[in-house]
C-alpha cells in the first residue's frame, strides 16, 4: 500500500517511520522546507521524500494520505486528493490501530496542554507505563514505532480530530470551547464546535466522555445531540452528581458512586480555570484507579507548564507573570481572575477578531495600568480606555517590562497575557515569553 505523507515536521515523519516499518511504500511531501534533522531521520530509514514542492504525480497515487495539521483543506493539493477520493486521515488515525495501550485523549480550546501534562504527571506518579503524546513533545506515530507504553495521554487539536475515522480515545476530555482558528473552519463556529465533539463520536458505553458543565457551546451541543460514552463532567459554579465540582475551597468528586474530596489549597497551580483542568485530570486518574494518596501527592508537586501563568521573579515586591500562551480573550479572562493584587497588564499582538467586553468588570476590578504590545491596539485602548487610567503603547517587549516596572508598586503584579496572537513582534508565543522573562531578569 502507498502513503504519502503531507508535511515532513514531527508528525510527518513520526507517521513516515511507523508506515515504512509496517511495510508501506511511503513517501513524504512538504510544500515547505524540512528540517535538516528530519532529512537525516528520513534518509536514514531510506524513506523518499520532497521539499518545497508538490509532485503530483507521486502523490494523487496514494492509497491512503496523512495529512498533517497544519495544512489546511482547502490547500489546492488536499482539494485534488478529496476529488480523487483518496482517503485523508491524520496522524493518529494512521497510528492507534499498531498499538494495544489505552489513550486518553485531550481537547479543547484552553487547558488541553495543563490538563494533558497534568494526567500524564498523574498516571506516571502512579507507576503506570504511560507515554505522552499529540501536540507535544515527540510525535504519537513515532512513539508507536519506537516504544511499547500501556497508556498514552494525547493532547488532541482540532485539526487532528478533523483527520479521524474510527479512532476513538478510551477516555476523553474536553476542557471547553472559545472562538479559535476560525479561519479554518469557514469562520463558523458550530464547525469547530463540531469538530472539538469529534473526539468522542466513536466511543461506545465502555469508554468515558469527561466536560465542561460551565461552558456554554458545550451545553448547547448537548442539547442538540447524544452521545453513548458515559458521562463525567466538572464545574465550578454548581454541584455535579456525576464528575467534579468546587464547593468553596474543596474540590469534590463523585465518579462511579464513589465520593471523595480534594482540598483546592493542596493543588500547586493557581488560578479557578486550573481548578478544572484539576478536576480533569483527577477524574481520569481515578477512573484508572490511581489511588487517592497518590492522586493527591502529584496534585500538589505537580510544575505547571512554561508560559502559563508561570511566576518568573518577584523584585521590589512585584511579582511578575508570564502568561504568554494567553492567546485569546478567554485565556486571558482566567489569567486576570486569578490575579490577587492590583496588576499592570501587557497585552496585545495580532487580534483574532476580539471582543474584550467580557474582560470588562475584571479588568475594572483589578487593573491599575495597560501596557499594549502589538500592532492591534486600537480596540484595547476604545475598550478599557475609560476603564482604565493609565494605558502605555509600547513597540518591544524590554520597554513593556521597563514601562511596567515603572509604574509597580510594591505588593503589584505585571502579569503578560496578551489575548491576542503573537506573530506581529515574535516569532510564535514562546518566544513572546522567553523575551518577557529575559527583560524581567535584566531588570
Ligand atoms: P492549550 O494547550 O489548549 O492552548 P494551555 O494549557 O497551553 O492550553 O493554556 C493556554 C492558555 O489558557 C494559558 O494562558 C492558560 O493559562 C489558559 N488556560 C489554561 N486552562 C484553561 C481553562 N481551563 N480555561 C481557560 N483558560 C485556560
Amino acid at each position: 500500500k502507498r502513503l504519502v505523507v503531507l508535511g515532513g515536521g514531527e508528525s510527518g515523519v513520526g507517521t513516515a517511520i511507523l508506515a515504512q516499518k509496517q511495510g508501506y511504500d511511503v513517501f513524504v511531501s512538504d510544500y515547505g522546507k524540512i528540517t535538516d534533522r528530519y532529512k537525516e531521520v528520513l534518509n536514514s530509514y531510506a524513506i523518499s521524500w520532497e521539499d518545497e514542492q508538490h509532485t503530483e504525480a507521486l502523490i494523487l497515487n496514494a492509497d491512503v494520505v496523512m495529512k498533517s495539521p497544519g495544512i489546511p483543506d482547502k490547500a489546492p493539493i488536499v482539494k485534488k486528493l478529496l476529488e480523487k477520493e483518496v482517503q485523508v486521515i491524520s496522524e493518529i488515525e494512521f497510528a492507534y490501530p499498531f498499538t494495544n495501550a489505552t489513550t486518553i485523549g485531550i481537547t479543547g480550546s484552553n487547558g488541553k496542554t495543563t490538563t494533558t501534562l497534568l494526567t500524564y504527571h498523574l498516571l506516571k506518579q502512579a507507576g503506570l507505563n504511560v507515554g505522552l503524546a499529540g501536540n507535544i513533545g515527540k510525535s504519537f506515530a513515532w512513539q508507536v514505532a519506537e516504544e511499547n507504553f500501556d497508556y498514552y495521554v494525547l493532547e488532541l487539536s482540532s485539526f487532528q480530530l478533523d483527520g479521524i475515522v474510527n479512532y476513538k480515545p478510551h477516555i476523553a476530555v474536553l476542557t471547553n470551547i472559545s472562538p479559535d482558528h476560525l479561519d479554518r473552519y469557514n469562520y463558523n463556529y458550530d464547525n469547530y464546535i463540531d469538530s472539538k465533539f469529534r473526539i468522542t463520536m466513536n466511543q461506545t458505553e465502555e469508554d468515558y466522555f469527561i466536560f465542561d458543565a460551565d461552558d456554554q457551546a458545550s451545553q448547547n451541543w448537548f442539547s442538540k445531540n447524544k452521545i453513548k460514552a458515559n458521562q463525567l463532567s466538572f464545574s465550578i459554579t454548581k454541584t455535579i452528581k456525576n464528575g467534579a465540582f468546587l464547593n468553596n475551597n474543596t474540590m469534590e468528586f463523585k465518579i462511579n458512586n464513589e465520593e471523595f474530596v480534594l482540598d483546592a489549597a493542596e493543588i500547586a497551580l493557581e488560578g479557578k480555570h486550573n481548578y478544572k483542568n484539576a478536576m480533569a485530570a483527577v477524574s481520569v486518574a481515578d477512573l484508572l484507579k490511581v489511588r487517592k494518596q497518590t492522586i493527591r501527592e502529584s496534585m500538589s508537586n505537580f510544575q505547571g507548564a512554561e508560559h502559563r501563568l508561570e511566576k518568573v521573579l518577584k523584585i521590589q515586591g512585584v511579582q511578575y507573570i508570564n502568561d504568554s500562551k494567553a492567546t485569546n480573550v478567554n485565556a486571558a479572562f482566567f489569567a486576570l481572575d486569578s490575579m490577587t493584587t492590583p496588576t499592570i497588564w501587557i497585552v496585545g499582538g495580532v487580534d483574532k477578531g476580539n471582543d474584550y467586553t467580557e474582560l470588562m468588570e475584571l479588568v475594572h476590578e483589578k487593573v491599575k495600568a495597560i501596557i499594549c504590545l502589538g500592532i492591534d491596539n486600537k480596540k484595547i485602548i476604545d475598550t478599557f480606555g475609560n476603564v482604565v487610567d493609565i494605558m502605555v503603547e509600547v513597540d518591544n517587549m524590554k520597554d513593556a517590562v521597563h514601562t511596567a516596572k515603572h509604574l509597580a508598586e510594591k505588593g503589584d503584579t505585571v502579569l503578560l497575557a496578551p489575548a491576542c496572537a503573537s506573530f506581529d513582534l515574535f516569532q510564535n508565543y514562546e518566544d513572546r515569553g522567553t523575551q518577557f522573562k529575559q527583560a524581567v531578569k535584566n531588570l
